[in-house]
C-alpha cells in the first residue's frame, strides 16, 4: 500500500480507538491537513479516502484548487486577514480560525454581497500563551453574542491549538478547557456551537478523548518517513 494510504488507515483506526474510550461517543471528521503538501500528494490522500483537506494559507489553497476542486470540502485552519476574506470565502466552506469581531464582521459583510452562507468557528487561546492567535477565553462570550447577530454567519463551534509539547498528555487540560467553555457559552444562550476543532498529529487521540469532533492532522498522513523508495 502506498505511504499516505497506510497513514491514513492507520490514524483512521486510532480515531475509531478513541472514540471507543470518548465518554462523548462523537462523530469525529479528519481535516487532511496539507498545507505545503504537493497537489500529486493531495490527490493520492483523496484516492485514499480523505474527504476534507485543511489549508494554513488563502493563496497557497487558491493555487491548488482548480487542480483539486470540489471533490472534497476545503477548510481554512490558519489566519485569515481581512483583504483575503472574499477570496476565502471562494475556496472554503469552513473557517476554523476566526480570531476577532472585526475579522468576523467582514466575513459577515462579504458573504452577504456573495449570498453566502459559511460556517466559523471561533478560534480561542484558551492556553493565554503569548504571541499566538485566538481570543481570550474571557472575550469568547462577548465577542459569541454578537457574532450570533450577524445575518450570514453560521457560528458552529470553537477551535484551539494548544502550545505545543511532544507529550500529548499536555494538551488534555486545554482541550478540556475548550470543551468547558462550549458548555459554558451554551448555558448562557449562544445556541448552536456543535463542533470542537482541536487535535493535530502528535495529540489527537487526547483531543477525541475530550470531545473533539474536528482533529486536524497534516505531518502524521503526509510524511514518508521509514519509505525512502
Ligand atoms: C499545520 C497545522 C495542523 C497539522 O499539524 P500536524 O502536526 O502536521 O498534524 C493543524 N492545525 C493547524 C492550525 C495547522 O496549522
Amino acid at each position: 500500500m502506498p505511504a499516505i494510504a497506510d497513514n491514513l488507515a492507520a490514524i483512521q483506526n486510532r480515531i475509531r480507538n478513541a472514540i471507543a474510550r470518548s465518554k462523548y461517543q462523537q462523530k469525529v471528521h479528519l481535516v487532511a491537513v496539507t498545507k505545503t503538501q504537493p497537489v500529486q500528494a493531495i490527490l493520492e490522500g483523496i484516492q485514499a479516502g480523505v474527504k476534507i483537506i485543511g489549508e494554513n494559507r488563502v493563496q497557497e489553497a487558491a493555487g491548488k484548487f482548480p487542480l483539486i476542486g470540489n471533490q472534497v470540502q476545503w477548510h481554512l485552519i490558519g489566519h485569515l486577514q481581512s483583504n483575503k476574506v472574499k477570496k476565502a470565502l471562494s475556496l472554503f466552506e469552513m473557517i476554523h480560525s476566526v480570531d476577532s469581531l472585526e475579522l468576523a464582521r467582514e466575513i459577515d459583510r462579504q458573504a452577504g454581497i456573495l449570498g453566502k452562507c459559511p460556517s466559523i468557528l471561533l478560534q480561542v487561546n484558551v492556553s493565554g500563551e503569548a504571541g499566538k492567535f485566538g481570543l481570550s477565553p474571557q472575550l469568547a462570550l462577548p465577542v459569541a453574542e454578537q457574532i450570533s447577530a450577524f445575518k450570514q454567519l453560521k457560528l458552529c463551534g470553537l477551535m484551539t491549538i494548544p502550545p505545543f509539547n511532544a507529550d500529548p498528555e499536555a494538551s488534555r487540560p486545554h482541550f478540556r478547557a475548550l470543551s468547558e467553555l462550549k458548555e459554558q457559552l451554551t448555558r448562557t444562550g449562544i445556541l448552536g456551537l456543535k463542533y470542537l476543532s482541536m487535535g493535530m498529529s502528535h495529540d489527537f487521540e487526547v483531543a477525541i478523548e475530550e470531545g473533539a469532533h474536528f482533529v486536524r492532522i497534516g505531518s502524521a498522513i503526509f510524511s514518508r518517513k521509514g519509505n525512502t523508495c
